[in-house]
């Protein structure tokens, strides 16, 4: 079994949203419904300030306040660690998003929308539950959280499960560079085009990402609260990772 990871070097991500728009468009995102968002802000005071930024995924936590808290245990870890959402059995009840100190769990109904007609409008089903677009992922998987969302469940980035978990057993680096495991890699980390993101098996210490993260000094978000992330961030010298929720968001 692996312990799926991630690690993004904040000294080499430039902020540009490509992760933002390849994940939306690889899980059938909405505008405007983004799992993984590239939170901008604001550090120091004026007219001493620098604008900084930091891609924010599902953490996919080893102690998941998320799960704790869902009434129906539509909300779990897989073997491998990560954190997926059962639709099947999601009644909306939104504890998960209340629970989740990262804020990168979505109930879409409540999302401000681009301008545009409504497109679960446009595209009605027979069903109260679902919607029914033209387009569909080809690996639809409700059970763990993985097609297009339906009405009154909550959502969130999966790790690219659809594509990880085809990944051979014993796998150690899902690296975009190499063609024997690309098509496994997530879909950020496939296509961030200066190279910041990188995905692993934390469980092994000769994985990629647990050598950057012992050579760059990893450091994780909100670490105090006890969540144990299985995302870490390198910072070096010129990244930034707030290590309070009382950011200024620009
Ligand atoms: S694609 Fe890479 S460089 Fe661009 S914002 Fe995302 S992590 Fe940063
Ligand atoms: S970041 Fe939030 S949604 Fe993701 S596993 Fe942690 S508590 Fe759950």
């Amino acid at each position: 079994m692996a312990k799926w990871g991630m690690v993004i070097d904040l000294e080499k991500c430039v902020g540009c949203q490509a992760c933002t728009i390849a994940c939306g468009m690889e899980n059938t995102r909405l505008p405007g419904e983004h799992w993984q968002d590239v939170i901008f802000f604001q550090e120091g005071e004026y007219p001493n300030t620098e604008i900084k930024w930091f891609p924010r995924p599902c953490m996919h936590c080893e102690n998941p306040s998320c799960v704790a808290v869902c009434p129906v245990r539509a909300t779990y870890k897989s073997e491998d660690g990560q954190v997926l959402i059962d639709w099947e059995r999601c009644i909306g009840c939104k504890y998960c998003m209340i629970a989740c100190p990262y804020g990168v769990r979505f109930y879409t109904e409540e999302k401000a929308r681009y301008g545009g007609p409504n497109m679960k409008d446009v595209f009605p089903s027979n069903d109260a539950h679902s919607w029914n677009p033209p387009w569909r992922m080809p690996q639809e998987d409700w059970k763990h959280g993985v097609g297009v969302q339906p009405h009154d469940v909550v959502s969130k980035c999966t790790f690219c499960y659809h594509r990880v978990s085809k990944a051979p057993k014993g796998t150690v680096d899902l690296d975009p560079q190499n063609p024997a495991t690309r098509e496994f890699t997530p879909a950020c980390v496939v296509t961030c085009p200066t190279g910041a993101r990188f995905f692993g098996d934390l469980a092994n210490p000769d994985s990629e990402v647990n050598k950057q993260i012992a050579y760059k000094n990893g450091v994780r978000l909100l670490d105090h609260l006890g969540n144990k992330p299985q995302v870490y961030y390198l910072t070096g010298e010129g990244g930034s990772v707030p290590a309070t929720r009382s950011i200024k968001k620009i």
